[in-house]
């Protein structure tokens, strides 16, 4: 069940951080403060850049301040909070912000700029101008793995989270709130819904997870030990023709899995890949519909492949490249090792 938007909005009115670069609610703070601070509070805590951030306004009050001053001094400014590359990369957002001649509002237009990634894009987008979107910082990551009890180790879990938390905000007084309901997350996470010791007995949402009724809340969300397995990521695609028969194909000799049966689809990488890239090694044009993602743990890596699926009329009709045609009934007797076989549960074939 999606917990009460309202009732996490009614507790942050009441116990919201008093925070510089906060507007009340209700109210909007200026994305150069949000995008500021955002960067400023990155591998730092609140405490350190309050200080930070009050010096730093009062010497470049405006972002075209911040454009026209000489790159040394913007990194004197930032002395003392490290990570100088996140300063550099600030005040060349600045100058194109101000060659733009406005803050960019949306997600991707943010995320275009220098040093903006997606979290921070979010953040700035709902909180400066009300879009409704999460930004899943760790803290959103811990609510969203308690309220859900997703014991899908971290990073391996980080897509599923994000895909959860982006369900938080789905009630219309959320979507109608957008800037407080962000802000109204990040504080659960910091104050209430904390690594140790959370205080559900003050939660708002606390009639709605999963984890506190279980008990595991201190045990989520799970992290994969150090040295743990590399993660790797690919796509694959669930192919059926009119009479539900699956196009699949053989992997080679040699190699993970070697010889045996698999639906055609991507290598698999360490770096997660986009849709567009994804679809780029469909076995055909057709219309590919995201299903979701199946994570399985070899013995040496994680794998996390995203499944898609599409119907055409014939096999025959398009150029597909390596494979065999597969009737639903036969696919039990396949050589399909069991990451595969999950993908096709998920699809609807299992
Ligand atoms: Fe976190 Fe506890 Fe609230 Fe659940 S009830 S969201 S574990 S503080």
């Amino acid at each position: 069940m999606i917990p009460s938007a309202s009732a996490l909005l009614d507790w942050y009115e009441r116990h919201r951080r008093d925070l510089p670069w906060r507007a009340p609610p209700g109210g909007r703070t200026p994305p150069y403060h949000v995008w500021l601070s955002e960067i400023m509070l990155q591998q730092t805590t609140v405490v350190t850049v309050k200080p930070y951030y009050s010096r730093f306004l009062s010497r470049y009050p405006t972002i075209e301040a911040l454009a026209k001053a000489p790159q040394e001094d913007v990194l004197a400014a930032w002395a003392g909070l490290g990570y100088y590359t996140r300063a550099r990369n600030l005040h060349a957002c600045a100058q194109q912000i101000a060659a733009l001649g406005a803050f960019p509002s949306t997600v991707p237009a943010l995320r275009a700029l220098p040093g903006i990634g997606d979290y921070t894009a979010r953040a700035i987008a709902a909180i400066a101008f009300g879009v409704p979107v999460v930004p899943v910082d760790g803290n959103v990551e811990r609510v969203t793995s308690r309220l859900f009890a997703i014991d899908t180790p971290l990073p391996a879990a980080r897509r599923l989270l994000a895909q959860q938390a982006a369900i938080l905000n789905t009630e219309p007084a959320a979507q109608a709130n957008a800037s407080d309901f962000a802000q109204a997350l990040f504080d659960l996470g910091a104050t209430i819904c904390t690594p140790r010791a959370p205080t559900c007995i003050l939660c708002p949402w606390q009639p709605h997870c999963s984890a506190y009724a279980q008990g595991i809340a201190e045990k989520l969300p799970v992290k994969a030990p150090r040295g743990a397995k590399p993660q790797k990521y690919g796509a694959c695609f669930v192919l059926r023709d009119r009479h539900g028969a699956v196009w699949l194909r053989r992997r080679p000799e040699k190699g993970l899995l070697a010889g045996m049966t698999e639906l055609p689809g991507t290598n698999w990488r360490l770096e997660a890949w986009s849709e567009q890239e994804a679809l780029s090694h469909a076995p055909a044009q057709a219309e590919w519909r995201e299903v979701g993602f199946v994570t399985h743990v070899f013995t040496h890596l994680t794998l996390q492949l995203t499944v898609y699926d599409a119907q055409i009329s014939e096999f025959r009709s398009h150029p597909l490249g390596e494979g065999f045609s597969c009737s639903a009934q036969a696919l039990e007797a396949q050589a399909l090792p069991s990451v595969m076989r999950k993908c096709l549960a998920l699809a609807g074939l299992s």
